[in-house]
């Protein structure tokens, strides 16, 4: 292996350093604790355990947790009336609707219910439009953790070929707009890309978002390139045990690392940072609200 490894997992614990002491100073100078709501509708276990995850953090660097948790067959007018009461809550400076939401819900809807001030998470259409017109915005936490970490290892992305795999519009496309902010060359493959493993051997960046256990590999990064792995996939593992499994991205570790000057691993990459970034979106969103400077 010749990569340097990208440590997430140490690059979110500075992130959320940084956020405590930000948070301490507001509580002291200006008696404001920033405060995130998370709704959790139905009894998803995955996001049972990411729901747990921010309320955990968002408490250990100092800022008030809001949890509400809906029954699965919470109505959608139950739910539009929640965030209005969050969207009117000055206490309330962060909105999260965990995702995916039950099939009777129009997610569209939810997300475009939530004050865009308050959407922590980017989604609202208002944001998705500022971002993608280079104005002022929320930033969608994983894209935001991903670009976060380039730039901590380029420095300047000036004129470097990034190739983005996924046009999701909670990833790959905010991921994109991101890349181009910063003045990449972007190209967005997608499942319907032609010869995508050479579309991908031009990239300087190459950032997987496919939800495919370790569909890119060594043979598709060009020699030094940067890889961020986004993909969050479990797989048996017979060799821990029977019916064990294990977490890989969508990027074959191994055989990628061989060839790439620099990579993210799954677990320990963008996964960390994306829950430090919904903590700095958080502080941000308090910080505008009350009109005072905002965190760099
Ligand atoms: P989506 O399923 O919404 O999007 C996947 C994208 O990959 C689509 O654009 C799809 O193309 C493309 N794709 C699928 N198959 C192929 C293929 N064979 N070749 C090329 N492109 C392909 O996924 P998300 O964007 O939501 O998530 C992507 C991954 O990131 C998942 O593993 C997810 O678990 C992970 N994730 C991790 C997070 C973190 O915190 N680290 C947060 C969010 C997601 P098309 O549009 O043509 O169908």
């Amino acid at each position: 292996m010749s990569a340097t490894i990208i440590d997430g997992k140490a690059f979110a614990a500075s992130v959320r350093e940084k956020v405590a002491t930000h948070v301490a100073r507001l509580k002291e100078v200006n008696d404001i604790t920033p405060g995130l709501a998370v709704v959790l509708v139905g009894e998803d276990p995955a996001s049972q355990v990411y729901v747990r995850s921010k309320g955990k953090q968002t408490v250990e660097v100092g800022m008030n947790s809001y949890e509400h948790k809906l029954d699965d067959d919470t109505s959608e007018e139950d739910l539009l009336a929640l965030i209005d009461k969050l969207n009117n809550d000055p206490a309330v400076h962060g909105i999260l609707v965990q995702l995916p939401l039950p099939d009777h819900l129009n997610e569209d809807l939810v997300i475009n219910a939530i004050d865009p001030a308050k959407d922590v998470d980017g989604f609202h259409i208002s944001n998705v439009g500022l971002l993608g017109t280079g104005q002022k915005s929320m930033v969608p936490c994983t894209p935001l953790g991903c670009l976060m970490m380039l730039r901590d290892h380029h420095g300047s992305l000036s004129g470097l070929n990034a190739v983005v795999v996924g046009r999701s519009n909670i990833v790959g496309k905010p991921m994109a707009n991101l890349l181009l902010r910063d003045s990449c060359t972007v190209t967005i493959a997608h499942s319907r890309t032609k010869d995508i493993e050479a579309v991908c051997r031009q990239a300087d960046i190459l950032v997987a978002a496919v939800g495919r256990p370790q569909m890119v590999t060594g043979d598709w990064v060009k020699p030094g390139a940067t890889v961020i792995d986004v993909g969050i996939n479990r797989i048996p593992a017979p060799e821990k045990g029977e019916g064990k499994t294990r977490l890989v991205g969508d990027c074959d570790f191994d055989s990628c690392a061989e060839v790439a000057g620099a990579i993210t691993p799954v677990p320990g990459g963008v996964g960390p940072m994306t829950i430090a970034c919904l903590l700095a979106n958080t502080l941000t969103a308090c910080c505008r609200a009350n009109a005072l400077p905002e965190p760099e």
